[in-house]
């Protein structure tokens, strides 16, 4: 199946395949070779993939390709029914799937609205209103529009539940079922999913007919291209520590995993007050906050963004020349997960973890998973005080290079270790992780978890 090494093999229309090319993409990653061909013979598929390894193209591309012969050019709202839903966990992953399909889409008539709560409901029912072929929606907020009858499920031809896991562990079956229930019977159904639960397998067996199971490895750039090293500090010294790596190593575009929303909010804080361009993101900011420090961390005018496991999940920032474990995270599939932000679509990347004598035990789990320990380096916590890090900007002008070329250097100046099969395995968080997952998630979804066969009544469709 995974004989198509170019998107001019699937078949797709040329519009689509022009699309893609502009964005970049000249291979399909592996989900995407065996998905696409399947999505376009009109196959239910469950699929076992996570972000990162190209998925959304992966039942994007196909379905588009699909809806394209009822495309209109048509002003009328009638015209435009919504006939593809993709269901999100997060706002941020919403928006994200909604991004992507929008510049598959470019060339072609077809509209996408994106749906997601914490924010004005107004601007979303007027593009609902004006029609919308493909919408991406996280399911409380879609609820609140059907009830309010701006849009109708009833053309829908193709569905999506993707990050079945989190919307699952957020608490959001009843909403899922709710949804499922206003769809019409004849559909495609596709569902993504890290993770194989118990429950995820009942609401597949519920959800899917007579699915086609794909399953791939985590892209494993990371393996090839993510430098990894371990720095032994006294707590007292961490904040101190992570200033000399930003300063020393010149970095820019850092992502720095803590592993609780106060630790985030307070690190944010120290970095400000220390000169440095941060900002925090995690579950209790508000959309608009959270949005705006993502904005600002991919467009290069917040140089550290400090997120919980929890807030980065999903993120799509891709290239990151580096991450830095402010805490060591509590499960060591984490460590993997965190590392992985660096070093996409193969660009190299260096992963550095701060490690107290508390956390000893905690990076021992993770050099047993990764199958070898993580290079020790030592830092001279004396020397750097008091120089401020020469901002982003400042040094793009000194190297008369532009912002975007200044973050591709330090992408390529990274070093390139060797690769580890840990890597093209999927991501399965341990109980430790979703234990701390359930913590930050709670206050923010306010729902609790409930079973699958109960509510979907157990039965087929
Ligand atoms: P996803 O796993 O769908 O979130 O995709 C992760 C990132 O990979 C996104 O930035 C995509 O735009 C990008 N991407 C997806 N497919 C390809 C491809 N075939 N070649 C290069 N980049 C891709």
């Amino acid at each position: 199946m995974s004989e198509y090494h170019d998107f001019d093999h699937f078949g797709l229309d040329p519009r689509i395949v022009a699309a893609v090319k502009a964005m970049g993409y000249t291979r399909p990653t592996p989900i995407q070779s065996k998905a696409i061909p399947l999505v376009l013979r009109g196959r239910d598929v469950m699929g076992a993939a996570q972000t990162g390894t190209g998925k959304t193209a992966g039942f994007a591309l196909p379905i588009i390709h699909r809806l394209l012969p009822q495309a209109n050019t048509s002003a009328s709202p009638a015209r435009h029914p919504v006939r593809a839903l993709i269901l999100a966990p997060t706002r941020e992953l919403a928006d994200q799937v909604a991004e992507n399909v929008r510049m598959y889409i470019a060339g072609t008539p077809l509209r996408c609205a994106t749906v997601y709560g914490g924010v004005d409901m107004e601007p979303q029912t007027q593009a609902l209103r004006q029609g919308a072929e493909i919408v991406v929606a996280t399911p409380g907020r879609l609820l609140d529009h059907l009830q309010q009858k701006n849009t109708s499920l009833s053309q829908v031809q193709a569905v999506v539940l993707d990050e079945a896991d989190r919307m699952l562990d957020m608490g959001f079956l009843p909403d899922i079922s709710r949804i499922l229930n206003q769809l019409p019977r004849e559909r495609q159904s596709l569902m993504f999913s890290a993770t194989f639960s118990e429950e995820i397998k009942k609401l597949a067996a519920n959800f899917l007919r007579d699915p086609v199971l794909v399953e791939v490895a985590q892209r494993n750039a990371a393996a090839d291209t993510v430098q990894q090293e371990l720095y032994r500090v006294h707590e007292s010294e961490k904040t101190a520590a992570l200033l000399e790596l930003l300063r020393s190593r010149g970095l820019r575009q850092v992502l720095v995993f803590v592993n609780t929303k106060i630790g985030c909010r307070r690190l944010a804080r120290e970095l400000v007050k220390n000169g440095v361009n941060a900002d925090a993101i995690h579950g209790d900011k508000s959309q608009d906050e959270r949005m705006k420090a993502l904005e600002g961390f991919k467009q290069g005018t917040i140089d550290v963004l400090v997120a919980t496991d929890v807030a980065a999940r999903g993120l799509d920032i891709a290239e990151l020349p580096a991450v830095i474990n402010y805490d060591v995270p509590y499960a060591p599939e984490d460590y993997v997960h965190r590392i992985g932000r660096t070093g996409r679509a193969g660009a190299s990347g260096l992963a550095m973890t701060l490690a107290t004598g508390a956390e000893d035990r905690a990076v021992a789990a993770i050099e047993r998973l990764i199958k070898r320990p993580i290079e020790v380096k030592t830092l001279d916590l004396k020397r750097g005080r008091g120089e401020r890090p020469p901002r982003f900007r400042e040094r793009a002008e000194a190297h008369g290079r532009s912002a975007a070329a200044e973050r591709r250097h330090a992408v390529a100046a990274a070093p390139r270790p060797t690769a580890d099969d840990i890597f093209s395995k999927p991501y399965e968080p341990a109980a430790a992780g979703k234990a701390a997952e359930a913590e930050e998630q709670a206050p923010a979804a306010g729902k609790k978890p409930a079973k699958v066969a109960a509510l979907l009544g157990g039965g087929k469709r």
